[in-house]
């Protein structure tokens, strides 16, 4: 019987050799929305023998143009994204590890959440996780691959430490116009072309070859492809990736926190170090106060005085429709308490 990679290894560049690589290489996927569940499936039919996938959010019905992990039954029971998108990779081949973190990826978990794998792929929707996958893969002298797509565009370089220009080096030459899926809009299309370079570029590194050190872009309604030279824009003194770097984005915060989420009516609040909370006692302590309960492994989804909220089990929570930000922490602090 011809193996399941018989394709991939007919491919030259790969080779049985190369497959033998893939098969003891572990990859961290940061975000399990578009970007990640393209490069997430591309890698486990590939044969990349474990993969981590980290995501903060749960599915929803818009998601489904375009995260392909993910069912209209996935976003009935809100499923967490990182738990859905285990369980579906699980299915495409049980012959890999795969790991599924309910979390955000954050400057206290950072270090650990990339121990032990090869490389990292960024399938984030922002640029502040960005710049945080960037501080710590540079610390540990770990290759990410950056991926972005709004609209019909998409951008994907790989950075190498040591080698490349991190993204704090290129600061200047990124486009960080603030645009983003949920505000102008993103077609499935820009999303596989950028997974498809990103999920390129990672098993040339996986498999111990050279990636392209230059920058693209492309627009695929428009048809128009470039690509950039970006090896002269190392920063000898860059506070990320030189000799004297000093991370900003992995210093550590601390209090109760909020982030308004991309481009949504939402807030995020999270307590001070995560704390797992019981959502069966959660769910009890709310009947007064909350409609609309529905809960699941990973998370509770209610109402109170017409505000919608989304507490996952380490105590973080989506609220959306609140005011402000303000009055968002005010409802979590009187009612999830922190
Ligand atoms: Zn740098």
């Amino acid at each position: 019987m011809e193996s399941r990679y018989s394709r991939q290894e007919l491919f030259s560049p790969i080779g049985q050799a190369g497959q033998e690589f893939l098969a003891e290489k572990h990859v961290l996927i940061v975000g399990a929305g578009a970007l990640g569940s393209a490069n997430a499936e591309m890698l486990a039919r590939a044969g990349v023998s474990e993969i981590s996938i980290i995501d903060r959010d749960y599915i929803e019905m818009s998601n489904l143009n375009r995260q392909q992990l993910y069912t209209e039954e996935d976003a009935y029971f809100s499923l967490a994204k990182a738990e859905a998108a285990k369980q579906r990779l699980r299915n495409i081949n049980s012959e890999i590890k795969v790991n599924g973190i309910v979390a955000e990826f954050d400057s206290e978990n950072a270090e650990s959440v990339l121990e032990g794998a090869d490389l990292v792929i960024d399938g984030t929707d922002n640029f502040s996780t960005r710049f945080l996958i960037n501080d710590a893969a540079a610390k540990r002298k770990m290759p990410w691959i950056y991926g972005g797509c709004v609209k019909s565009h998409g951008v994907c370089l790989a950075i190498l430490p040591g080698e490349t220009p991190c993204l704090q080096c290129l600061m200047d030459v990124i486009p960080q116009e603030g645009e983003t899926c949920d505000s102008v809009g993103i077609i499935g299309p820009a999303v596989q072309m950028t997974a498809a370079h990103q999920t390129t570029e990672a098993l040339k590194i996986l498999t111990n070859q050279e990636p392209s050190k230059e920058m693209l872009y492309f627009d695929v309604w428009g048809r128009e492809y470039s690509s950039m030279i970006v090896s002269g824009l190392l920063n000898p003194d860059c506070a990320s990736c030189s000799p004297q770097a000093n991370y900003p984005y992995l210093r550590k915060q601390k209090g109760l926190r909020t982030a308004v989420l991309c481009g949504r009516d939402t807030v995020q609040v999270r307590p001070d170090a995560s704390k797992p909370i019981s959502l069966k006692d959660l769910a009890h302590r709310l009947k007064p106060v909350a409609q609309k309960v529905r809960e699941n492994k990973e998370l509770i989804v209610c109402y109170i005085e017409g505000v919608r909220f989304v507490v996952f089990k380490d105590g973080r929570t989506l609220i959306h429709g609140a005011a402000d930000v303000a009055e968002a922490r005010k409802m979590y602090q009187r009612f999830i308490g922190a």
